[in-house]
């Protein structure tokens, strides 16, 4: 079975580094990552300096000097979300996304940063872009795709929540579980009977949760997108006028960075942003302004 994830992850990175590695050498680069890790933290932590910008002096449109948020009621607030980071795309989404003027959110993978050469690179990019766009917890292991036996053993699933933390340098306690949809805000645990002790332990230990109200499906073979932009934009405007979303006013947008790696399929990205933008009462905004969260810093 571990084979079968390496082989996905091959797969999805096209990392000719990665695709040499062999069993050994596999051992040997675990050790070489640790001390690397311990580099890195203090590399990293030079760069955070150096790149945070202070956050009384950069405060988000809606948030009042006191730093809480306020929200324009007249308005409708959409979180696009990009998961799995970083791999092939994770770069484009970025970049589309400044080029948009738009926030958006990404969920990453600790494991992914170890593996992909510049993993930890684009981490750090978007770590150091806030708050244009926010790093979030997606996971160490990626449940290795395992999801009964990840979710069975909920304890060391939420180890390999914790390690993703660490690892990613999450500044904020919000994560999305690895292949399953749960709610973990202020007063809420809401996720399948599968997932929920494990939403329970991440709970306890202050975490947000943030699940999603529309996916961009992808093609499991291909990773590309199957709705059209226009579609999936449609499908947006129906979800806030059903109020198919978890809050009214507030929907959240599920897509995977792979799906736009192609040059064909980030233009359908561009594309459905725009739309977007043209109505009046749409807000794009990042995770950490998601209505009835927790403190969002341990
Ligand atoms: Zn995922």
């Amino acid at each position: 079975m571990q084979n079968r994830y390496n082989n996905y992850l091959r797969r999805q990175m096209k990392d000719p580094v990665f695709t040499r590695v062999t069993k050994n050498t596999l051992i040997v680069g675990v050790s070489l990552v640790v001390v690397g890790i311990a580099g890195l933290l203090y590399v990293t932590n030079s760069q955070a300096r150096f790149h945070a910008a202070p956050p009384a002096s950069a405060p988000s449109p809606g948030t009042a000097a006191s730093g809480v948020f306020t929200y324009d009621s007249t308005k409708k607030y959409i979180y696009l979300t990009f998961d799995d980071g970083p791999q092939l795309g994770t770069v484009t989404c970025f970049n589309l996304c400044r080029a948009e003027a738009v926030k958006a959110s990404f969920f990453m993978v600790g494991l992914h940063a170890n593996l992909k050469s510049d993993g930890r690179e684009i981490v750090n990019m978007i770590r150091s872009a806030y708050p244009r766009v926010t790093l979030a917890n997606h996971s160490f292991s990626h449940a290795n795709n395992q999801y009964l036996k990840f979710y069975h053993h909920s304890e060391q699933a939420a180890a390999d929540m914790f390690q993703a933390q660490q690892s990613l340098q999450v500044p904020y306690l919000i994560a999305r579980l690895p292949g399953n949809r749960a709610w973990v805000r202020q007063g809420e645990v809401k996720a399948t009977s599968l997932a929920r002790p494990l939403a329970r332990l991440l709970d306890s230990a202050g975490y947000n949760v943030i699940g999603w109200d529309l996916e961009w499906d992808f093609n499991r073979k291909s990773a590309r997108p199957v709705q059209s932009s226009v579609t999936l934009a449609r499908e947006v405007d129906s979800a806030f006028i059903k109020k198919n979303t978890h809050i009214p006013n507030h929907l959240v947008i599920l897509t995977h960075d792979r799906m736009f790696r192609r040059p064909g399929d980030s233009d359908s990205l561009a594309k459905f942003i725009r739309i977007l933008k043209q109505h009046p009462d749409y807000v794009f905004e990042t995770v950490d302004h998601y209505p009835g969260l927790k403190k969002l810093r341990p």
